[in-house]
């Protein structure tokens, strides 16, 4: 059984409005503060619908007004407008994680086909 990795640091880059992530396997990606805000999978922003987790764009900017950890497998922001009910596992960050290598690793898996290469066949003539 390999562990996930879990979250080692989260540090607020508050000129960037965004907070920097780091797992324990050395991952690190920088994560907009609205990019969080609108991918919180409570109940309240998602609906009850069960599914992959919808952008819900926040109506104004929003920042982190405090993060807490919950247990050992997850953070929780309460938002500068007053929502606080989201809980954000490792996992699940990690898989929205927006940067440029998870990005592209996601749609390589998102079904891309791979072309059978058809085998070449060489004709040889021999005249004698
Ligand atoms: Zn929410
Ligand atoms: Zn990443």
């Amino acid at each position: 059984m390999t562990e996930k990795p879990h979250l080692t640091e989260i540090r607020r880059l508050p000129a960037a409005r965004r907070a920097r992530l780091t797992w324990s396997d050395g991952h690190t990606a920088e994560f907009d503060y609205d990019y969080l805000r609108g991918y919180c999978p409570c109940a309240g922003c998602q609906g009850h619908a069960v599914g992959p987790v919808v952008f819900q764009p926040p109506p104004a900017p929003v920042e982190p007004a405090s993060i807490a950890p919950v247990g050992n497998y997850a953070i929780s922001f309460a938002w500068t407008d007053g929502h606080a009910t989201g809980i954000y596992r490792f996992d699940y960050l990690r898989e929205i994680c927006p940067c440029d290598g998870c990005r592209g690793a996601r749609e390589e898996a998102g079904g891309e086909q791979e072309s059978d290469t058809s085998g070449q066949v060489s004709e040889g003539r021999e005249d004698s």
